[in-house]
């Protein structure tokens, strides 16, 4: 293939392409305009643009499919992990209801215990039971957020007004915690019971006498303890009683021990029930050594045997 060789001379607008086949007999040229083969240059180039641009736009394209696909496989393993999350929030939730449902009768229980009618008032604001009955049942559905937030909040609720009612629970047993403590309700000593409380036949033989309290007799030096808590209100010698004590209990309940060979305490001093007080002994007007024990409530004395 030989260009432009012999005549004539060519159109300087067009291209002369002549062909020399290798086993044709005669040469032929063919002549191409130089507007065509720029036509075909740009043509050629603008494909070439449209086809490198096409390429670049699939990769990028391509780059963008692998990363959001990346993305997603990304974002659905932190959906499942939320949603795992979820489920174990649901079934912690569900645990802290039977908690809460478990206090509930625990107070109720405790309430009924300490029968304050205060407490059993609020008690019944217990929204749950616990029983032995296990039927439940309804629907299975998934946990979501806004079922899992009502129920938090509902917890919320129930264990501030279960923390109200054991505050009025702890404030109530408190209370008769103190009255009991303050209440006399054991023996002031040991011994033989020599006297009753009541109509008795003189000790000294003049008939009957009323006697207030009760003689309990054992050997001198045996220990006197105070019946309740108290406040000693004196600890003197006192006409027939001797050396006596006076305790004050509050609510108008005072005791009384008589005859004692030895004193313990001073007035204004609290004691503590079962702390010793006194030694038993035969002072003022006393047959032998014992303890005469009295009880009187709002200034009267009372059998102490309804105490004990
Ligand atoms: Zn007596």
């Amino acid at each position: 293939m030989l260009l432009n060789q012999k005549t004539p001379k060519p159109d300087r607008r067009e291209y002369t392409l002549m062909i020399v086949p290798h086993h044709a007999k005669s040469v032929f040229s063919i002549r191409i305009p130089i507007k065509a083969v720029k036509y075909a240059a740009v043509t050629l180039g603008i494909c070439l643009t449209i086809l490198t641009g096409t390429m670049l736009s699939y990769r990028y394209q391509a780059n963008v499919a692998t990363k959001e696909k990346m993305e997603l496989a990304q974002l659905r393993e932190v959906n499942n992990k939320q949603y795992s999350q979820l489920e174990e929030l649901a079934k912690t939730t569900a645990q802290l209801q039977e908690d809460m449902a478990r206090l509930n009768q625990l107070d109720a229980d405790l309430r009924r215990m300490v029968n304050s009618e205060e407490s059993a008032a609020t008690s019944r604001s217990a929204p749950v039971r616990v029983g032995n009955h296990s039927g439940q049942g309804g629907p299975e559905s998934k946990p979501s957020i806004n079922d899992l937030s009502n129920l938090v909040k509902e917890l919320g609720a129930s264990a501030k007004e279960r923390e109200q009612s054991l505050i009025n629970l702890k404030n109530a047993l408190t209370e008769k915690n103190e009255r009991l403590a303050a209440t006399p309700s054991i023996w002031p000593t040991s011994g033989d019971v020599t006297s009753r409380f009541g109509w008795r036949s003189s000790p000294w033989g003049w008939g009957s006498d009323w006697h207030p309290g009760i003689d309990i007799a054992n050997d001198t030096g045996t220990p006197i303890v105070a019946t309740a808590d108290g406040v000693v209100a004196s600890s003197s010698w006192y006409g027939g009683y001797g050396k006596m004590v006076e305790i004050d209990h509050g609510n108008g309940i005072v005791t009384i021990y008589g005859h004692n060979s030895q004193l313990l305490v001073t007035p204004g001093q609290h004691v503590k029930k079962g702390e010793i007080i006194a030694y038993m002994g035969n002072t003022g007007i006393s047959t032998g050594s014992h303890c005469h024990y009295e009880i009187r409530v709002n200034g009267t004395a009372v059998n102490p045997s309804s105490f004990l």
